[in-house]
């Protein structure tokens, strides 16, 4: 069975099985020290060396990660501005053979980031996020001989939707897959919980909030009854993992608790993180499509 992904992490299935034969998590860290020690410790040092900006810079590199995972170096360096070429956060997509589709690689539709692309016979790609699989977005591609128009994506599921590709050689840079499961899908689904909710009267919507601990502050006030909630979405792709980390962190002391929101295409493994959870009464989990639900349903009246 394969041991480790691309990224040198620990595939989700040794850590479940270890779990499940009841192996303790200490014996696996001790054999294993660098696979969650990894993760965990990048996602900290990543947040730390943008905490150091001043707040607009900070705001600004937040939703750049999130709306723009890849681009052409030229649009990159217009929009970062003078922020550009002081992190590590950027790699070139033509040293990625993972999303090499026969010289093209095609963003995918929901966050806009490469999509894998394997050959599956006879010339033919199988093309893929590997977040949003789970929501239909995969594709094939067929790259049809001396053809000089864009590639074209077949097929797709439910929410595939189109998909312009772009020269898997060209000088196209996209946030690493770090960068990407930490920054960019979570950025994500925090800027549609905003948008989700902005306009509604007596509610406040506030990304990155001062130097606080978490990402998004929506506050209810007059017409509507007070209550506010503080949010931080994960995206993380194993919930086991993500309990260890959650519960490592020191218990907050806050007046409300701090809402951890998920993928939606997530939910059939959310009772399992919220079973986790269950001792810590400062941390409540959800997906972001019921935390949109449970805000509206407030500002409703009902409750
Ligand atoms: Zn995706």
């Amino acid at each position: 069975m394969r041991l480790l992904d691309q990224d040198g992490l620990l595939c989700d299935a040794v850590e479940d099985l270890g779990r499940e034969h009841l192996v303790p998590q200490q014996a696996l860290m001790e054999y294993w020290p660098w696979a969650r020690l990894r993760a965990e410790q990048e996602e900290q040092q990543l947040y730390a060396e943008i905490r150091r900006l001043p707040p607009d810079d900070y705001a600004k590199v937040r939703e750049l990660l999130a709306s723009d995972p890849v681009a052409q170096q030229g649009v990159l360096w217009e929009k970062w501005d003078g922020l550009w070429g002081r992190f590590g956060f950027f790699e070139p997509v033509a040293s990625w053979p993972w999303c090499n589709a026969a010289g093209w690689c095609f963003p995918c539709p929901a966050c806009a980031w490469p999509m894998r692309a394997q050959p599956a016979g006879q010339g033919v790609f199988a093309v893929a996020c590997d977040a949003h699989l789970l929501e239909g977005v995969q594709y094939t591609y067929r790259p049809v001989r001396g053809s000089s128009g864009p590639p074209v994506l077949e097929g797709g599921g439910a929410s595939a939707g189109r998909v312009e590709g772009f020269p898997a050689a060209g000088d196209y840079f996209a946030v690493s897959r770090t960068m990407w499961r930490y920054m960019t899908l979570p950025g994500r689904m925090e800027f549609a919980i905003r948008d989700a909710l902005t306009g509604i009267a007596g509610l406040d919507v506030l990304m990155y909030p001062g130097s606080d601990r978490y990402d998004l502050r929506i506050t209810a006030a007059e017409p509507l009854v007070a209550k506010e909630w503080r949010v931080d979405a994960k995206a993380w792709r194993s919930f086991g993992a993500l309990a260890d980390a959650l519960l490592e962190r020191p218990v907050l002391a806050a007046p409300v608790p701090l809402t951890i929101v998920v993928p939606h295409r997530q939910r059939s493994d959310l009772p399992l993180l919220q079973a986790r959870l269950a001792g810590r009464r400062d941390l409540e989990v959800m997906t972001d499509k019921d935390f949109v639900a449970e805000v509206l349903r407030w500002c409703r009246g009902e409750w």
